[in-house]
């Protein structure tokens, strides 16, 4: 789950970022405008978190382009002060976005993102089910049948991928795009490390699901015991 993060305040910007990490978000913070239009065009993401006052400019101008671009359904949540939404809350598209008031507590702000990515449309919609497998997208905990999978935060993201695509083989780039933002110190075999961690849990909890390499090309889940 990948959030574009469009805040100029250095101090709440970093903040925010470090949360949504903990939270098992990638997230790409930039502190204004072009920077966010910049970092749309390059990276497909999931939702976007979104201060109105912007320096350069305004942040409806930014969802606007946006959406009218490659992300025509973005969930939004914007983040703003009392006094900036009052004069733009017209703009807001009720399926798509919800708002936050400054100052806001952080608990809040990761439970208003998961609410627009649950709305029609958007990605946060279910529990997923896969042989044994399930993945609960709200939650972000994984289990085995009727045991809970302890599973680290980029374990979590990559079975939730995977499970998502129901057997289908997800390409390594694209996995990479979800699940690392452009400041991530990733190394080249981040993925695949990441990758066996997860398959030696699956195997652990006795689960009949394994993760196969198709190589050169990504990993799908597949149900029997595996290589
Ligand atoms: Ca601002």
């Amino acid at each position: 789950m990948r959030v574009l993060l469009v805040e100029d305040h250095k101090g709440l910007r970093e903040m925010i970022a470090a949360h949504l990490r903990e939270r098992g978000f990638a997230v790409d913070p930039v502190s204004c405008g072009e920077e966010a239009l910049a970092a749309a065009a390059t990276a497909a993401y999931d939702a976007i978190v979104l201060d109105l006052g912007l320096p350069d400019m305004d942040g409806m101008v930014v969802l606007r382009r946006l959406r009218g671009g490659r992300h025509p359904g973005l969930p939004t949540l914007i983040v703003t002060a009392r006094d900036s939404l009052e004069a733009r809350v017209g703009g807001l598209d009720a399926g798509a976005d919800d708002y936050i008031l400054k100052p806001f507590d952080l608990l809040e702000l990761d439970a208003r993102l998961r609410a627009v990515l649950r709305r029609p449309g958007a990605r946060l919609a279910a529990i997923y089910r896969y042989g044994d497998l399930g993945f609960d997208a709200a939650s972000r905990t994984a289990s085995v049948g009727n045991a809970s999978l302890d599973l680290r935060r980029r374990e979590a993201s990559v079975l939730e991928e995977l499970i998502r695509a129901g057997g289908q083989i997800v390409v390594k780039d694209a996995l990479e795009e979800r699940l690392y933002g452009f400041d991530d110190d990733v190394s080249g075999n981040a993925l695949e490390a990441t990758v066996s961690r997860l398959r030696r849990k699956l195997t652990a909890a006795g689960s009949a699901v394994h993760i196969e390499t198709t190589r050169g090309i990504g990993y799908r889940l597949q149900i029997g015991s595996g290589p």
